[in-house]
C-alpha cells in the first residue's frame, strides 16, 4: 500500500528551544489488525533528521528519513508497533509493506 493512502501527516517537535517542522509522521496502521475495525490506530514515527533541514535530533527511538515527500519517503530501521498489537514493517520509496 502507498503511504499516501494511509492519511499521512507531518508532526512538529519542540527541541532545543525551537519548534522543528516535519519532525515526524503519523499514519494509519496498515496491518490486518486494523483492517476490519471501525477506527484505525494511528502510528507515530519521530525522525532523526527532520525535513526542515535543521540539525539531527538526538535520543531514541528515532528513525532516519530519506525523501522529502510522502510519495518518496523511506525510513530506517523498520517501524515496529507490534508490542502494541499493531503493524511491523517497512516504509521504502513511499511504499508501506
Ligand atoms: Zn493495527
Amino acid at each position: 500500500v502507498k503511504l499516501t493512502d494511509l492519511n499521512p501527516q507531518w508532526t512538529q517537535a519542540g527541541y532545543g528551544g525551537t519548534t522543528r517542522g516535519r519532525a515526524g509522521l503519523w499514519f494509519d496502521c496498515p496491518g490486518a489488525c486494523c483492517a476490519t475495525s471501525l477506527g484505525k490506530q494511528r502510528i507515530h514515527v519521530p525522525f532523526r533528521n527532520p525535513g526542515d533541514g535543521g540539525p539531527d535530533i538526538p535520543g531514541d527511538p528515532r528513525w532516519q528519513r530519506t525523501g522529502d515527500t510522502f510519495e518518496t519517503m523511506s525510513l530506517t530501521p523498520s517501524v515496529d508497533a507490534s508490542k502494541f498489537g499493531h503493524w511491523h514493517g517497512f516504509i521504502s520509496g513511499g511504499e508501506v509493506r
